[in-house]
């Protein structure tokens, strides 16, 4: 790889860069612990076919890239990973915050038939040998795994998403509707866009604030919480959407040391993963695989 990866200086390193059959892609050491049970991985743009702004590794069919193209990575991304591509199980993420429960029934939807998953933002299963991707260029993965009831679930947790506690409302699902403690669950916040490279207007602020109950500090002047949000000269802020999820998994009652944040941004590293801003919106799609083996 001749890529200098940017880190985030603020953050412990938590992102294992591994390199199997020149496909490059990140995995989170807290979900490494189980890789008996747990397979999971996090693409980078190398190691794929696809060419110009989708080079090389786009694993996703909605980006105008060849299908033929996309198809390779698919295989490509597999192999490296250990699973077999005609399984996988797309949703169509819509900045919602529905829920997906996968079983056997959905098995190859997406990548092999057509999705009838529809306005899908996380998927969830318990069973063995089912992989589910999400697709992601600055909106933050959230993965979870639950190793006492065995299940894993993604949320995709854009702005939108976030204000909605995607995180919180998917680890309650996991209780309600297989057990899981919140305790016990093992998540990463994986490669999405950082503080320093993520202005927002002053209405998706003030809809942080809220949902934060932040109103007092900002009427106080203390300005909040620096680390999740701060307001420049221009008007405009600097959201920490890794903080926001973190905020919002240990709300919903997630252990702290059970919480992986990314320290590589997709946006400084927009040659080493896709990255929305930093294309202006000429990119492919960043994927994350989870299955239990
Ligand atoms: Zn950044």
């Amino acid at each position: 790889m001749n890529i200098d990866i940017k880190y985030i200086k603020y953050h412990d390193k938590c992102c294992n860069i591994k390199e199997k059959n020149e496909v490059t892609y990140i995995t989170f050491p807290k979900l490494e612990e189980y890789e008996d049970d747990l397979l999971h991985g996090f693409s980078t743009r190398l190691g794929g076919v696809s060419k110009e702004h989708l080079s090389a590794m786009n694993l996703s069919f909605t980006r105008g890239d060849d299908p033929d193209n996309v198809m390779e990575n698919h295989r490509r991304f597999a192999a490296a990973l250990g699973y077999d591509e005609n399984r996988l199980v797309f949703s169509d993420q819509v900045h919602k915050t529905e829920f997906h429960k996968v079983t056997e029934a959905d098995v190859g939807k997406g990548i092999v038939r057509e999705s009838d998953i529809k306005e899908i933002d996380g998927l969830v299963t318990d069973v063995r040998n089912v992989p589910i991707i999400t697709f992601y260029a600055d909106c933050v993965p959230l993965m979870f795994y639950d190793p006492v009831h065995h299940v894993i679930a993604m949320a995709h947790s854009g702005w939108k998403g976030t204000v909605g506690r995607i995180g919180e409302k998917m680890v309650r699902y996991m209780g309600s509707v297989y057990g899981s403690d919140p305790s016990d669950i093992i998540c990463a916040i994986a490669p999405s866009i950082c503080q320093e490279c993520y202005e927002v207007s002053e209405d998706v602020a003030e809809q942080f604030i809220e949902m934060f109950g932040l109103e007092d500090d900002i009427e106080k002047g203390s300005m909040c919480d620096k680390e999740l949000l701060y307001k420049k000269p221009n008007g405009k802020y600097q959201l920490n959407l890794y903080k926001a999820c973190e905020m919002i998994l240990l709300d919903a009652g997630v252990l702290k040391e059970h919480i992986d944040i990314t320290d590589i941004c997709t946006c400084c590293n927009p040659e080493f993963l896709f990255s929305h801003r930093a294309s202006r919106g000429m990119r492919g799609n960043n994927a994350a695989v989870m299955m239990m083996r």
